[in-house]
């Protein structure tokens, strides 16, 4: 081997690397900032979960299983790279104790052959999915056929030199030796002397399993050979696999591989917020801390919210007024990042999401409005978005080392009238800046808009913000950050969204609920069923928050109905808020209304922290994920903090409690639906199946694939509720369809034995159950949901396909009730059996006790 072709190879690939690598770097510097270094703990937990484990590579097999294969075939063959670049300027050169004849060496032979096995098996998998039985969810590009040849043919390379080595020094004391009888020139012998270094008497011929399976099995097929064309064989198996490696390292910052050395600081860095969070508009900004929520700002970036009073809080609503007009005021209203209008408006964050992704498809593939026809395609939104920054890269590196150089002028960065702001009035930008570092920087670089110049707005207003995506992503890359991000600049700096959110939007802001009905109608839902209001009874320890849903619609009325007599009938002290009740703003924030989200938060919680004044609310309990989710996540922001619960997790604490007791058989097979904000953002799947199961004569079945983490969107969410669908596909028909085919589908007598136990036990006893068919609803089977918006999207998939007659959609809730009303059945209660009841009971706060409230 030769030192000097090692010098000059790696000093010319690892140049080129650098120069390529230290460009994206820069790159990644010119993003605004984030702050990721807040709990190492969990962000190393992450890693071990994420990157080394790889859990979510599960979802997909057996792609996940090859990309495993892979990914240890990686880290176990980086050392053998490191050992053959050793070999270039030292023939003998072994990692000490792993020279392939000591005990551990051997152990390391059996190792790397093992995994270049099963590399070779991953490739293959990989080579089959993309060429032979191509999947729609991956592009198939020459370049990545060119990493899959690349990395096959480094791992036959180092096999074909191990076995040619292995057969050289097998016979070197022959050839070259005392006793040689074979005729090779002295050049030869120097060759070998320098092949065979490191192997010392490791040399064999012939096929062993242990130590060198794929080495010995070359070593076979070369026995036959003549010494030039083994050391031939051995040194292009050792120059190629050497160089191939560096390649393949100079080919990473160009490509979709880059994930290679990006995936793990990807994970370290994700957002250790809760997934229902959305950031406020500069809450990762030190810079934003004193113009908003002081301690949310302060948490969110990593430090502790400082003790005492601070100084001045200005409102968040008052900060987003402030930043918009001065957006307005400016001559370049777009240039300032209030949510995301240009691709310079990206943290260093989404930047290193951009590098990351994978284009595995996952996202695409689980996606409701990509799976319904629709334009969204959170794979190609990343993809889009990636490639319009790199076509730009050199703009943004140029502007960013320019602004660098000129330190004192942030603030006039972004536009003309900046640069000519008076002494008297602070520009625009200036203003902005103040409020957190909004303008980029931005000298040199054109002003694209990314909407619709790269992002066609359909692309955004598809999104339910499910975050089916963001489950899938192996490589933890977000999506509805971004898109509602990108939804924010629309609405708030343009102006511009789908003219069917103008009455919710309206309807928020005058009568606090997207329908635009009468505040004062707000507890009609509650007429006859004597609710107390906190007006009467501000001490109340458990507010019943009821949402806009279940307060306005006719059918989700009934879920609260429902409820509420649950809650009554268990004897929980608990009041309403009737008209004082504003929608939480959810639909609003999430449909890129920041503003009327702040002013709605901000109502609310003061209305929240007034009872909490008087010693009322230590808890929250309602029906609706989405307010669950924003007054449980996203409320803290606004200092109203509260221990918020979701009336399923409640109602199985109060049967855990003996409070509730189901006798009477209610349904035959139920399917449940897992609303995305209940179950994929807040983690909540088990209740709402234990309280199915709970119920005398249910027999609980699943919607094959498309369940918990992967159960797919009803298409209510992110606003969508309210607008029309891009396409006659609808999220909420497929979504249906899926369901009634789990229900449709013949019963496994195993898992329905118990229900239809009940079932028969109620039959006997004269009461409803006709043999795992009807209910006392008298339809095929149930589809139970514990949302309203869910409620009012599965109904009309029901209907729309003409099934309302065979089919009923209830809530959990209302199935509870049902079971507990007061004609008790003679049948045995639910099984709860098996059944973690710990938890559900700790949410629930003795009846009328404060002194068990917390807080
Ligand atoms: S959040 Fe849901 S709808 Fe939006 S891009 Fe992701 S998967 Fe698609
Ligand atoms: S965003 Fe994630 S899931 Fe989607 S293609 Fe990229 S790596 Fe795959």
């Amino acid at each position: 081997m030769s030192a000097l072709a090692m010098v000059v190879l790696l000093v010319v690939a690892f140049g080129a690397f650098a120069l390529a690598a230290g460009r994206r770097w820069l790159l990644l510097r010119t993003g605004r900032p984030a702050q990721r270094f807040d709990r190492l703990g969990d962000r190393v937990a992450a890693v071990w979960r994420y990157a080394f484990v790889q859990e979510r590579m599960d979802y997909y097999q057996p792609a996940g299983i090859a990309h495993k294969l892979i990914f240890v075939g990686f880290v176990v063959l980086l050392l053998r790279t490191l050992v053959l670049w050793g070999r270039g300027f030292v023939p003998s050169f072994n990692l000490w104790v792993l020279a392939p004849w000591m005990p551990l060496g051997k152990l390391y032979e059996f190792m790397k052959d093992t995994v270049g096995l099963m590399v070779i098996t991953g490739v293959s998998v990989f080579f089959y999915y993309r060429v032979i039985r191509p999947m729609k969810r991956t592009t198939l590009s020459l370049e990545g056929l060119l990493i899959l040849g690349i990395i096959f043919t480094m791992m036959v390379a180092d096999m074909a030199y191990d076995g040619a080595a292995f057969v050289l020094a097998e016979r070197d004391t022959t050839l070259c030796g005392i006793t040689g009888h074979e005729m090779v020139s002295a050049d030869q012998c120097k060759a070998i002397a320098t092949i065979v270094a490191p192997y010392g008497e490791a040399g064999h011929v012939g096929w062993s399993l242990f130590p060198s399976p794929a080495g010995s099995f070359f070593s076979m097929l070369f026995e036959g050979l003549s010494p030039t064309a083994l050391i031939v064989l051995a040194h292009a198996g050792y120059w190629i696999h050497s160089s191939l490696v560096l390649l393949f390292l100079n080919l990473l910052p160009h490509s979709k591989h880059f994930h290679v050395i990006t995936a793990i600081p990807n994970v370290f860095f994700r957002d250790l917020s809760p997934y229902g969070r959305l950031p406020l508009i500069n809450a990762t900004l030190p810079s934003a801390a004193p113009a908003e929520a002081p301690e949310a700002s302060a948490e969110a970036n990593g430090a502790p919210a400082e003790n005492g009073a601070p100084a001045e809080k200005k409102p968040y609503s008052e900060t987003l007024m402030e930043l918009v007009g001065a957006a307005g005021e400016s001559a370049d209203p777009t240039a300032l990042a209030i949510g995301i209008g240009r691709i310079e408006h990206f943290s260093w964050k989404a930047i290193l999401d951009f590098y990351t992704c994978t284009e595995c498809g996952r996202c695409s593939d689980n996606c409701p409005a990509h799976r319904t026809g629709k334009v969204l395609s959170p794979k190609h939104l990343t993809l889009d978005l990636r490639n319009h920054l790199y076509s730009r890269e050199k703009e943004f590196i140029q502007a960013s080392t320019g602004a660098s150089a000129k330190p004192a002028a942030p603030a006039a960065a972004s536009g003309a009238s900046g640069a000519e702001g008076s002494a008297e009035a602070p520009a625009p930008e200036a203003a902005a800046a103040s409020n957190g570092d909004l303008a980029p920087k931005t000298d040199g670089v054109a002003p694209i808009d990314l909407v619709s110049t790269i992002i066609h707005p359909d692309v955004l207003w598809g999104c339910t913000t499910c975050r089916a995506c963001e489950e899938q992503c192996p490589v933890m890359i977000s999506y509805v950050d971004k898109i509602v991000d990108m939804r924010r600049n629309l609405v708030l700096v343009k102006g511009e969204f789908p003219h069917e959110l103008q009455k919710p939007f309206q309807g928020m802001e005058v009568n606090g609920n997207p329908w635009n009905l009468s505040r004062m109608d707000r507890a009609g839902w509650a007429d006859g069923l004597e609710i107390r209001t906190f007006a009467e009874n501000p001490a109340t320890p458990v507010l019943f928050w009821v949402g806009c849903a279940a307060s306005y619609d006719d059918r989700a009325k009934k879920i609260a109905r429902a409820t509420a007599r649950l809650l009554k009938k268990a004897g929980v002290d608990f009041a309403i808020l009737a008209e004082e009740e504003n929608c939480t703003g959810d639909p609003a924030r999430r449909a890129g209304n920041e503003f009327l989200f702040a002013m709605l938060a901000e109502t609310n919680a003061a209305v929240l922290n007034g009872y909490k004044e008087q010693g009322g609310i230590r808890q929250i309990v309602t029906t609706c994920p989405h307010c669950f989710n924003t007054l449980k996540n996203e409320y803290p922001d606004f200092d109203a903090k509260f221990e918020v619960i979701h009336h399923t997790d409640y109602l199985l604490g109060l049967l855990a409690q003996k409070k509730l007791e189901p006798q009477k058989a209610v349904a035959g097979k139920v399917v449940y639906h897992d609303s995305c904000y209940l179950g994929r953002y807040n983690g909540i799947f088990d209740s709402p199946r234990d309280i199915l199961r709970a119920i005398p004569g249910v027999e609980l079945v699943e919607a094959e694939y498309w369940t918990r983490q992967r159960g797919l969107c009803c298409g209510a969410g992110g606003a969508q509720m309210f607008m029309e669908e891009q396409n006659q596909n609808r999220v909420n028909v497929k979504r249906t369809l899926q369901l009634i085919d789990a229900v449709a589908k013949p019963s496994r007598s195993s898992a329905s034995s118990s229900a239809s136990a009940h079932a028969a036990h109620a039959a006997h006893a004269g009461h409803s159950g006709n043999g795992g068919h009807g209910d006392v609803l008298g339809k095929q089977g149930t589809v139970a949901s514990a949302c309203p918006f869910c409620m009012t999207m599965l109904t009309d998939g029901l209907k729309s396909q003409n099934l309302e007659d065979s089919f009923a959609t209830m809530d959990v809730a209302e199935l509870l009730d049902q079971s507990c009303q007061e004609d008790v059945l003679a049948v045995p209660s639910g099984d709860l059996a098996g059944v973690d009841l710990s938890i559900a009971a700790a949410h629930v706060e003795a009846p009328g006790s404060s002194a068990s409230a917390s807080e």
